[in-house]
């Protein structure tokens, strides 16, 4: 089977698994864990920020984030209709944070410094929620892998400063960025007061992310850790595989994003099929169909797995584990599917 439903597909390389297997380990609640160490220091100068602390998911370190920073209930967090959080962390901020969230649309997932400033309440107005956080999403996931352009991170964190708000980056695929733009990572993340990594999307490891910001905060994202299950002990047999990913596997995203481009070219060639591969800009293709559900049932016939989006879109991510024939075996399959 081509995997092209998700960039969390990727099983760990046997080397990735030779270095788990290898890891001198320790517990890492009481930083005894060389791995773990390692990998929050090397994450914390990554991101340019002064400490990280590892999370066995991404939707812990968002989750996390915004406890700290909604820090009373009623506290807002404004962010993308699509982001992360709003769609796929079952209620995260409400639940979690007793926070509400001020969503702000626009098609590839980005907003403005003026979009912030129109969507915060004056803090005196006491009929409307506290405007406490803004949160940015690079890449965008819904939105098909798009990145934020630097110069419009920058007019938003101005905006953020301006208005006394804090920040966040859900940098579950900030590499792939740094890869197809050459702005360094500590570029994009240090000016947030959050940002973090992910290992398991399309680095290739097989969990944990890295949530990077303050000494101050990253000691109280420690107590929220340890408050919901997720402080560990020998967690360096995990750390190993993103200690290796960050290493082997980032270079190679750039692999990742020519294959998903020559995807969105092919694909635009075939009938039934509308996409435009120029908004192909990391390793997430969308395009429409009549029918996903049935477009993909087909394509699984013939070996191939991709997943449906919505009512009208189907949604295919490259990775580690697709190789340029995969591409072509998917181009295969979604022709013959498109001419029948
Ligand atoms: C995958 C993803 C997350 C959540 O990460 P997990 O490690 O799967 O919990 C958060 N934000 C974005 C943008 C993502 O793509």
């Amino acid at each position: 089977m081509v995997d092209l439903r998700s960039d969390t597909a990727t099983r760990p390389t046997p080397q990735m698994r030779a270095a788990m297997a290898a890891a001198e380990v320790g517990d890492e609640q009481r930083f005894e864990d060389p791995q773990v160490n390692a990998l929050c220091e090397g994450v914390a100068e990554l991101l340019g920020h002064e400490a990280a602390v590892f999370l066995p998911s991404g939707t812990m370190c968002n989750a996390i984030a915004f406890r700290v920073h909604l820090d009373r209930p009623g506290s807002e967090v404004i962010l993308h209709r699509t982001s992360h959080p709003v769609l796929y962390e079952g209620g995260q901020p409400a639940a979690y944070s007793a926070g509400m969230v001020c969503p702000l649309d626009s098609d590839d997932g980005t907003f403005t410094g003026d979009d912030v400033r129109a969507a915060v309440h004056d803090p005196g107005n006491r009929y409307a929620p506290r405007s406490r956080l803004v949160s940015v999403e690079q890449t965008t996931n819904e939105p098909g892998g798009r990145i934020w352009p630097l110069e419009r991170i920058d007019d938003v964190l101005a905006a953020a400063r301006d208005r006394g708000l804090r920040t966040h980056l859900d940098g579950a695929r900030l590499l792939n960025a740094v890869v197809a733009t050459g702005v360094s990572a500590d570029r994009w993340a240090s000016g947030f007061d959050t940002a973090w990594l992910d290992f398991s999307k399309g680095l290739g490891a097989p969990m944990g992310a890295c949530l990077a910001s303050s000494r101050e905060i990253i000691e109280e994202a420690w107590r929220l850790k340890q408050m919901t299950g997720g402080a560990l002990r020998q967690a360096g047999i995990v750390a190993a595989g993103a200690l290796h990913a960050l290493e082997r596997h980032v270079d190679r995203l750039a692999d990742d994003h020519a294959r998903a481009r020559t995807l969105a070219d092919g694909l635009a060639q075939l009938p039934g099929i509308t996409i435009d591969p120029t908004l192909v800009e990391t390793n997430i293709v969308r395009f429409d169909v009549a029918d996903p559900p049935a477009f993909c049932a087909e394509l699984r016939e013939h070996g191939v797995l991709m997943a449906p989006l919505n009512a009208t879109m189907v949604r295919a991510v490259t990775h580690l584990d697709v190789d340029d024939d995969g591409i072509d075996t998917a181009l295969v399959a979604a022709s013959r599917i498109a001419s029948a």
